[in-house]
């Protein structure tokens, strides 16, 4: 008896840029793999970006929600207007691209999973949204190590099950080697699937059904007294 397949999950983020992600889109088409890409709603203001963007969705893939500014940790933001804004506002100018599902990633500096993500306001933001909250189990640090990188995800993914990685179609070098990684993985006998694992997926169409566990800031009014 043979030992069940790993799974991959693919996700490009900070995108997409004219020189990088036409590249990317090239490369899984290749391959006939999908992926999801999670775009910066202050960068859809381009209409060069945004029609990448379409070429990807075109292509099959998912499309989700980055953030307005890519700027604001929600879980250390101490603005009231914040979860409205950076989920919102990217939202509204993702429009067409992403509907119908409402999938969004928050931002995370160094791709840290940790309190610093998200605050409560912005957990309860996202369930009455009927948003979809999608996290990761690997960072391979590709922004850090153009020519690394790929090694370190492939050891992330024989080390787990079902690995959610976090990649970047941005201007670093680092996506000349995705050719190499996804045919590396496929030869290892990697399914590389475009659904999500459910426990990246915490929050469905604004249902809690996963641990949010360490991934939301304390709320100061709700300290236990003693
Ligand atoms: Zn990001």
């Amino acid at each position: 008896m043979s030992a069940p397949r790993k799974r991959l999950t693919l996700s490009f983020d900070n995108g997409p840029f004219a020189d990088v992600t036409p590249g990317v889109l090239d490369a899984l088409a290749a391959r006939d793999l999908r992926a999801s890409f999670f775009v910066c709603g202050k960068d859809l203001r381009d209409p060069a970006r945004r029609d990448l963007v379409r070429r990807a969705r075109n292509a099959g893939h998912r499309i989700g929600n980055h953030t307005l500014t890519h700027a604001v940790e929600l879980g250390a933001s101490g603005d009231p207007a914040a979860p409205a804004r950076e989920i919102d506002e990217a939202q509204a100018l993702l429009g067409e691209l992403a509907a119908p599902e409402r999938w969004f990633r928050p931002y995370g500096a160094g791709g840290v999973l940790g309190p610093r993500l998200l605050s409560e306001a912005a957990v309860a933001h996202l369930c009455a949204g009927g948003y979809s909250l999608v996290v990761w189990n690997s960072v391979p640090r590709d922004w850090e190590d153009p020519d690394g990188w790929p090694a370190r995800a492939l050891a992330d993914v024989e080390a787990r099950d079902w690995t959610l990685v976090v990649l970047h179609d941005v201007p670093t070098g680092a996506m000349r080697a995705l050719p190499r990684f996804l045919d590396d993985a496929l030869a290892r006998g990697i399914e590389i699937t475009d659904e999500l694992p459910p426990a990246c997926v915490p929050i469905r169409c604004g249902a809690r059904v996963g641990a949010l566990d360490g991934l939301v800031a304390p709320a100061p009014a709700q300290e236990i007294p003693r």
